[in-house]
This record gives structure tokens, C-alpha cells and sequence, in this order.
């Protein structure tokens, strides 16, 4: 399989370098050349399979040429060995033909760690393949640090740099994040916000050089792996549901684009899709460029669904791709008139073609906590706030009351209690087993001024195993 680049100007790559590449070196993000396609009658005979091997049916073609069969199975085994739950992604049933799929078992309880988990694992079998090292270095508001840290603590041949802002995330969240130890583990508070902590890591890839040769690796959902793990529960979940022969309907929380965009691709891939739902939180890029046609960057809200707090969907570009004929050049002008003018909109065709699959809904705070409140209510289950906004919104836009209409249960609600306490059912949370000790855990993290030299001089002090690079 060959990648390409969304702004064409790129050379494409393999599976391989796609892993180890952040944005491509025209500015955009890679894509799969030929999107593999399965038949009807090939999607029904994996019904029942284990999760890892429906996994590996789905995502070989991706993976061909550069990773052999054999390792591949046995990454695949390992990852999902470790989630919590033996269906891996279980569907719970909240109401009449509607369903949560439950990604919250992995080891950091949310969706994140289907992607994370197998990230780490793929680094750390091409590096040892090259005999090369790695940097991470990542910003984070809350689920991607400690699923990047989690995916990647065993890894030979990386070490990980998380920067959170320092007393700006939750209590939960930190200690996810700073109660795991490992020479190759570095967390770092820095004295600034979120978009401080996104500006660092955005300079680091730009300019390289205090890595000192060392190459820097993205773990944020540009990178194409994160994608390809995902596609694998639609199918998953769909198969479940009668599935390939009946069509199903997703609603799915979004941020930055990379979940729905997954659900995007698995239709394309032959799987029937009939509707998938944009569910955003007041920041609403997304909702306004379905429903209006207006893709306009405006000011960050805090909202109680903070891993969906975000201004611009990066992965939102691979869309506007195959929307554009696929046409880098057309890519590259729009997204030069967004950098000038913080906004764009598309021909009217092209919206109506995305119209055809995706609809919308921007949900308020209020709006969560009822959601949260009612179906406590109905069916004694305590939703995230990511998921309760995925609920609403498949609830307001659902086109028919016979597709099977699933909404992706993003994270596990006790790493939201703000939200659950707000929507009156915090009594019934309770910490996983394997998570019950987290409050007494040891914590490990450095806390650093909001100044790149300190950060870029730390990482290069401790790059190496914790040694200088
Ligand atoms: C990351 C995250 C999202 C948003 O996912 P995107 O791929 O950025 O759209 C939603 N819910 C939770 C709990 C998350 O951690």
C-alpha cells in the first residue's frame, strides 16, 4: 500500500514511513492511494471473530509490504489482549434500535487506547527492524497523553515526552499520566495552556535540530495508523447488528475529525453506512460546516467535554480531499485561504455529496448533563459527556427508526466526574478495578516554564533512555 499526501505535492510512502512521518512535507496529511475494498459476502464470513482477527482482516491491505502476516497477527493479539473486557468493544443497548459501543475498556478508558495501544507496539516493531531510535513528544488536554504514554512504556525504542498544562487538567487525567514509570516515560507540566503546550510541539517538528538527528515522531491523529485502528470497530459493531445485510448508523463524539473520518472510510471499504452523525460540543466548527456550508474558525470554548474542545479539525482536511476529486492543488489553495482568512467554504455539489452521509448537532453544557440525567434514568447506565453528546445528537437527527443507530461510547465516565456530578448521578460512579488504586499511586512529572528552550533542552538532557541525546 502507497500514501499520499492531501496537498499533492509529497512523495508518497510506504506503511512504514507513513508510521514514523508527522504531517507530509507539503503540510498535508497522508492518505491511502487505493482504499482497499471488501465484497458483501467477504464482510459476512467474519462474523463472530475474535475482535484482534476481524482487526487483522481489516487492516492487512494497509499494512502489506511492510509488516509479514505473522507479526502482524501477533501485534494484533497482544494489543487487544489487553483490554478489559472479553468482547474488547461491547454494545450496549440504551433504547429501541440504539446503541453505545463501549471503547472504554482499554487501559486508559477511552477510544484512544484502540489506536494508542497499537501505535506503540507498530513503533517498536519497525524500529527494532531498522535499529532505530525515536522521540515523542506530544501535547495534551486530558486523553491522549496517558494513552500515548500506556501504548509506548514498553517500547525498546522510544521515549515519550507528554506536556499537559501544569494544574489545568483533571485529577483523574494527571494521574493517568504521571503514575506510570519508566526511563523511556517523560511527563512535563508546563506552566501555560493547552495551545502553549500544542505551539512547542508544533515548533519541534519545524525545527528539529536540538533532537540532534534523532527523528521525532507524531502520536496526534495525523498520524494514519491512529485512523486505520479505528476503522476496525464499525465493522465490529455493525457485524454485531446484522451487519453487512442490514445498514447501520453511527453518531459519533467529534474533535478533531479522526473517529468519524474512521467511520467515513469503513463505508468506502464496502461496509454499509447509511448515516454518520457529526455530535460536536459548543465548539462547533464541524456542526457549522454540515449545516451551513461555513468551515470558520472561531474562539475556544472550556466546555464539560473537554477533549472535544478544539477551534480547527485538523483530519477534517482528508475529507475535503476525496470531497475535491481528490485534487491536492485544490487542497492547498483552501487551506492557504483558511491560514489568511480563518475560514472558507466549498462548492455547493461538494457539500451536497458530503450532505448525503453526514449530518450534525452542536450540544450545550446543559444539553449533556440532561442527556446524562435521562438516560441514567431510563437504563440505570452513567454516560461520559463525550458519549452523552453523541446520544443527543443521533437522537435529534436519526433519519430512520429502523437503521440500527450506534453511538461511539468514547471514554468511561468516571474521567469526566465534573459532568456526572453536574447531571446528579455522580454517586454511581466507581473506578474500575484495575484503576482503584490511582488516587494512592506515586506521581512522577516535571513541571517546566511555558519557554521552548527549557522544554527542547530537557528533551535532548533525557532523549536517550533518559540520558542526553
Ligand atoms: C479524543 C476524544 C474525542 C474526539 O475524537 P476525534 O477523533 O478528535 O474526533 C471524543 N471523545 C473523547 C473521550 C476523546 O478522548
Amino acid at each position: 500500500m502507497r500514501y499520499i499526501s492531501t496537498r499533492g505535492q509529497a512523495p508518497a510512502l510506504n506503511f512504514e514511513d507513513v508510521l514514523l512521518a508527522g504531517l507530509a512535507t507539503d503540510g498535508g496529511l497522508y492518505v491511502p492511494e487505493n482504499l482497499p475494498r471488501f465484497t458483501q459476502e467477504e464482510i459476512a464470513s467474519w462474523a463472530g471473530l475474535p475482535y484482534h482477527e476481524l482487526a487483522f482482516r481489516v487492516m492487512r491491505p494497509f499494512v502489506e509490504g511492510s509488516i509479514a502476516d505473522a507479526d502482524f497477527k501477533k501485534i494484533l493479539e497482544e494489543t487487544y489482549g489487553e483490554f478489559a473486557h472479553a468482547a474488547v468493544a461491547p454494545l450496549r443497548q440504551l433504547n429501541s434500535n440504539e446503541w453505545v459501543l463501549e471503547l472504554f475498556h482499554g487501559p486508559t478508558l477511552a477510544f484512544k487506547d484502540f489506536a494508542l495501544q497499537l501505535l506503540g507496539r507498530l513503533l517498536d516493531h519497525v524500529l527494532a527492524k531498522r535499529n532505530e531510535r525515536v522521540v515523542i513528544i506530544g501535547a495534551t488536554s486530558g486523553d491522549t497523553g496517558s494513552a500515548a504514554i500506556e501504548g509506548c512504556r514498553r517500547c525498546d525504542n522510544v521515549d515519550i515526552f507528554i506536556l499537559h498544562p501544569h494544574q489545568r487538567v483533571s485529577e483523574v487525567q494527571r494521574r493517568q499520566m504521571t503514575t506510570l514509570f519508566g526511563e523511556n516515560i517523560h511527563n512535563i507540566a508546563i506552566e501555560g495552556n493547552f495551545d502553549d503546550c500544542q505551539e512547542m510541539v508544533k515548533a519541534s517538528f519545524a525545527d528539529q535540530s536540538f533532537l540532534k538527528g534523532t527523528r521525532l515522531v507524531a502520536v496526534n491523529s495525523i498520524n494514519w495508523a491512529r485512523i486505520m485502528a479505528q476503522i476496525v470497530y464499525y465493522f465490529h459493531a455493525a457485524l454485531q447488528l446484522g451487519g453487512p445485510a442490514r445498514s447501520v448508523a453511527f453518531s459519533v463524539p467529534t474533535g478533531n475529525f479522526g473517529d468519524i473520518f474512521a467511520g467515513y472510510l469503513a463505508r468506502n471499504m464496502g461496509l454499509p453506512i447509511s448515516q454518520l452523525v457529526v455530535a460536536t460540543n459548543r465548539n462547533d466548527i464541524l456542526h457549522r460546516f454540515m449545516s451551513g456550508n461555513q468551515y470558520v474558525k472561531e474562539q475556544l470554548h472550556a466546555t464539560l467535554s473537554p477533549s472535544m474542545d478544539i477551534m480547527v479539525s485538523s483530519n477534517f482536511e482528508r475529507l475535503l480531499f476525496d470531497l475535491h476529486g481528490r485534487n491536492g492543488a485544490s487542497i492547498a489553495e483552501l487551506m492557504a485561504n483558511f491560514r489568511q482568512g480563518g475560514g472558507f467554504t466549498v462548492e455547493q455539489d461538494r457539500w451536497t455529496e458530503a450532505r448525503k452521509l453526514f449530518d450534525s448537532l452542536a450540544v450545550t453544557d446543559e444539553q449533556t448533563c440532561q442527556t446524562i440525567a435521562e438516560v441514567f434514568e431510563t437504563t440505570g447506565e452513567v454516560l461520559d459527556p463525550h458519549t452523552a453528546i453523541g446520544v443527543k445528537a443521533g437522537r435529534e437527527c436519526r433519519r430512520s427508526l429502523d437503521t440500527p443507530m450506534v453511538v461511539l461510547g468514547t471514554a468511561h465516565p468516571v474521567k469526566f466526574p465534573e459532568a456526572v456530578e453536574q447531571a446528579g448521578v455522580g454517586k454511581a460512579l466507581e473506578l474500575p478495578v484495575h484503576m482503584s488504586d490511582l488516587f494512592s499511586r506515586e506521581e512522577r512529572c516535571t513541571v517546566l516554564p511555558n519557554d521552548l528552550k527549557a522544554v527542547q533542552g530537557f528533551v535532548s538532557q533525557h532523549g536517550n533512555r533518559g540520558k542526553p541525546l
